[in-house]
């Protein structure tokens, strides 16, 4: 494996399992984990808390002040290699994984500023390198030059399923009709916005993973890294 630290892009649509193979990745790596999405939900949420939110639309005059209080980090869970979502010094990580917050981030993700002070942040915690992000546009927008750049994606009715025992094992209770119809709906929110939507980026390799194990990820990155001679 190279000693030259990487910026690993990995892009694609709505509970594809981007982070557990980010995740995974950068621990075989020793890189940082960086989970953009986290970051959208927890503007989202403080949007959410300002009632800014309402009736399919943000309010675009307060929104600045938003964006600019909104205080996001993520800090190591005590004893584990995990990081949790922080909103203004406050633990976040279980409340932005609400259907509710998911029923309204892809709105808010569509906002110019809101995407120029993620982007903007985003680009700095991969100042250093070695990292992972994932994300709808860290191969097209935010970090265009990326070592490895992968677009992930899977059958709608399998991601439906998995983010349903996800939600499960958590005990939130959410029918998997509801999760099936989130995820379609953020997907073409995503694809069809004005603002970086997602896409392919036209370097990026594509994984569609709906019959695969975290194993077989796994191996078809090894694959890719000797493939690339990295
Ligand atoms: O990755 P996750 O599903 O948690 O992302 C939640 C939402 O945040 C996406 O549906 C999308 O609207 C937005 N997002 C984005 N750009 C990113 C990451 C997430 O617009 N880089």
């Amino acid at each position: 494996m190279t000693d030259k630290k990487l910026i690993i892009a990995i892009d694609g649509h709505s509970s594809c399992g981007k982070s557990t193979f980010a995740k995974a990745i950068a621990a075989r790596m020793n890189y940082i984990y960086i989970d953009s999405g986290a970051m959208y939900r927890a503007v989202t949420l403080a949007c959410m808390e300002q009632g800014i939110v309402r009736n399919g639309a943000v309010d675009e005059k307060l929104l600045p002040h938003v964006i600019e209080t909104a205080d996001i980090n993520f800090r190591k869970k005590e004893g584990s290699a995990q990081t949790d979502t922080f909103l203004n010094g406050i633990n976040v990580e279980e409340r932005i994984r609400s259907i509710d917050v998911a029923s309204n981030v892809s709105l808010v993700s569509k906002s110019t500023r809101v995407r120029e002070k993620m982007v903007a942040l985003q680009r700095r915690m991969g100042r250093n390198r070695g990292i992972v992000m994932d994300g709808r546009d860290i191969g097209t927008v935010v970090f265009p030059g990326a070592d490895i750049k992968i677009f992930m994606t899977a059958e709608a009715g399998i991601r439906a399923q998995r983010r349903y025992r996800e939600l499960a094992d958590k005990n939130l209770k959410v029918s998997l009709e509801e999760i099936r119809n989130n995820i379609i709906a953020r997907d073409k929110m995503d694809e069809t916005r004005m603002e970086s939507p997602l896409l392919k980026a036209p370097d990026a390799f594509v994984l569609d993973n709906s019959y695969m194990t975290p194993e077989q990820q796994m191996k078809w990155f090894d694959d890719l890294l000797s493939e690339m001679n990295l």
